[in-house]
């Protein structure tokens, strides 16, 4: 049976009379739920207004450039009680009986922009045509198979079980969380805070409270940190249970473009136990992320236990005398402030001329500021050429600017020289997946590889590697994977350096507009006038806005202090709303806190910040 149903525009908030920019249907056309039928934009933010059943349009009620609110009627729809009924089904694509045929993967179309500095795109790429065909039978079989149980491995499983997918995730290790649970973001955050608690007490005797000098229990550290992974690792794995994600432990590798091969693994590492599995999937997201970058001309690592990747430093086999970070970027620096917090002497070579690229050279100067005392030496410009392991120390060489003439002896070397994508370990070609001479897979920006039916997300796509770029594009994939038009169209992607003090930073810097020429204002609101960052000791640190001098609507933020990594976010959702400065401003921020300089830096492009000097005349 069928019947005419009305669409009205659903409740768009506080946004009234927003004109409709793009009729995306005309009368005639079927759509399905949640198909987009018109774009409205507002001078903050483009909406879509999406079908609300499936059907077929019988009159539009408004045409291109009227304005519409909450409730107003656009359309009228003829929809069939069946097909409703089907669609309100969560149907995940049929197995397939018999694995495809080989018919050429499909070139999806070109990306329509989005995942910020993701590799190279898939775009018109041809499809290899490499692709093998497996012709055994699996034990396995599922709608989604997830390869790698990340941030973005986990969070795109447990989005797809949730959509109705049987979804299996395949992890190598024993416990779930990738990288960022286990060896990475949490761990060294654990750490941090150790080292954030050593410097307050430190700072405490400034405050007449005097603390006697730490002794450190490494053992009772380790537990500290092991205790976080593992509550939360413990966590995940009964989500996934929770969410009836079958959990399968192995190394895996494609056959082909509807077949992984899987040899199980055991114990805490990665050993093999002999046997194999193989899995049928319609749809496959990989999730493989990425390896710590070592060095060739560093002994292998297993050889020499003095010298590790940032997988060991976390480990903290001891706190050694004299410890070298090779590479100034953030998982370095980070690990450095942890180490000399607690009694190492550090130094840090970096090759380029600056330490943590990224943000603008103003923070970098704050931040460098606070921490002369806690290194021993930085060399910039300087490259690391030998390292020769001697039974006292390992001695190493050094060319370029900072360079000491004399070799160096150390008892710890960290090599932090960045990440590679592990796009090559994972026998992609079988399946016709192009993957990059760096070992990038290309995707669009619903996620797909060059094979429409096989997603990949986070660090295996692009940069920047971080867990939270990872976890949303994760959702995004997965929900394209279960039927839905879901896209990675974020304008912007916050970054953290966690180092003391904090350095957060998202959408266009300073120094970058100057160098690209793009008109920008700029709104600094320096620490030194905020009451909280006053009285916690962090008067040196400082917000800074930037608005389009056009538009006049934020498209940057940054900020150096304690909890800037906490803050960065607020600025963020202003650029994805497309606030400006009165919005901001008008923010009621609670006081005192150090969030209010985000409104008061905002106050100071508005022309209206009274907790400062008062503007100059123009
Ligand atoms: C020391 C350190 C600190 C960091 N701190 C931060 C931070 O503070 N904030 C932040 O946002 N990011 C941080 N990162 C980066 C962050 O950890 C990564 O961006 C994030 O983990 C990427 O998620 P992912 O899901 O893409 O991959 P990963 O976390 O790398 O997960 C990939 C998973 O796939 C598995 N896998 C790979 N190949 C196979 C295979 N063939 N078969 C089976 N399983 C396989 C791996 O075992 C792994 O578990 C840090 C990284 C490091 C190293």
């Amino acid at each position: 049976m069928s019947q005419l149903v009305e669409v009205r525009v659903p409740d768009i908030g506080d946004f009234k009379d927003i004109p409709i920019i793009d009729l995306l249907v005309k009368v005639g056309d079927s759509v399905k739920v949640e198909d987009a039928l018109m774009t409205l934009e507002s001078d903050k933010a483009t909406l879509d207004v999406p079908s609300p059943m499936a059907g077929v349009i019988q009159e539009m009620k408004v045409k291109l450039g009227d304005k519409v609110s909450t409730g107003t009627l656009v359309a009228m729809l003829m929809v069939s009680e069946v097909a409703n009924e089907v669609a309100n089904v969560s149907a995940p694509p049929a197995i397939q009986s018999k694995p495809q045929p080989e018919a050429p993967p499909k070139v999806v179309s070109p990306s329509l922009g989005g995942a910020g500095d993701a590799a190279a795109r898939p775009g018109n790429q041809p499809a290899t045509s490499t692709a093998a065909r497996f012709s055994g039978t699996a034990d396995i079989v599922c709608d989604l198979l997830v390869l790698g149980a990340g941030p973005g491995g986990y969070s795109a499983a447990f989005r797809a079980a949730d959509l109705g997918l049987k979804t299996v995730l395949v992890e190598r290790y024993a416990t779930l969380g990738g990288v960022c649970l286990n060896v990475g973001c949490i761990p060294s955050k654990a750490l941090l805070h150790v080292a954030e608690v050593m410097d307050e007490a430190a700072h405490a005797s400034t405050l007449g409270i005097q603390f006697a000098a730490p002794t450190i229990d490494l053992d009772r550290l380790r537990q500290h940190k092991a205790g976080v992974v593992s509550k939360l690792t413990t966590g995940l794995a009964g989500m996934a249970k929770a969410r009836k994600v079958e959990v399968v432990r192995g190394l895996g590798r494609f056959l082909d473009a509807y077949h992984l091969e899987l040899e199980t693994t055991t114990g805490s590492g990665q050993e093999k136990t002999g046997a194999t599995h193989v899995i049928r999937f319609t749809q496959c997201i990989i999730a493989a992320g990425s390896s710590a970058i070592h060095l060739p001309f560093i002994p292998d690592l297993p050889k020499d236990p003095r010298i590790v990747d940032s997988t060991g430093a976390l480990e903290f086999p001891f706190v050694p005398k004299r410890m070298l970070v090779i590479g100034g970027g953030i998982i370095g620096l980070e690990m450095a402030t942890v180490y000399a917090t607690l009694g190492a002497k550090v130094d840090v070579v970096e090759m380029q001329d600056v330490l943590m690229q990224g943000p603008d050279r103003d923070l970098v100067a704050v931040w460098a500021k606070q921490n002369t005392s806690r290194f021993e030496r930085i060399m910039l410009k300087t490259k690391t050429v030998s390292v020769e392991s001697q039974v006292e120390s390992l001695v190493v060489t050094f060319s370029g600017k900072d360079a000491p003439k004399e070799r160096k002896h150390y008892d710890l070397i960290l090599q932090a020289a960045g990440r590679v994508p592990n796009g090559k370990k994972i026998d992609a070609a079988n399946a016709g997946v192009l993957v990059t001479d760096r070992g990038f897979i290309p995707v669009d920006n619903q996620m797909r590889t060059n094979v429409p039916h096989i997603f990949a997300i986070g660090d295996i796509v692009g940069q920047p590697m971080l867990a939270h770029k990872a976890v949303h594009e994760a959702h995004v994939a997965a929900e394209v994977a279960a039927g839905m038009k879901s896209y990675f169209d974020a304008r912007v992607i916050p970054s953290v350096a966690y180092t003391h003090p904090e350095v957060a930073w998202v959408g266009v810097g300073e120094d970058e507009a100057k160098e690209s020429g793009r008109k920008v204002t700029v709104a600094k609101f320096p620490w030194a006038a905020s009451g909280r960052a006053i009285a916690n000791g962090a008067e040196y640190g400082f917000t800074k806005l930037l608005f389009d001098a056009e538009t006049h609507r934020v498209i940057g933020g940054s900020m150096v202090g304690p909890h800037a990594g906490d803050m960065i976010g607020e600025v963020a959702l202003a650029i994805e709303m497309g606030a400006d400065a009165t919005d901001i401003g008008k923010t009621i921020h609670p006081h005192p806190t150090l969030g209010e300089s985000i409104g008061m830096a905002a106050e100071v492009a508005h022309g209206s910040c009274t907790d400062l000097p008062p503007p100059r005349k123009r």
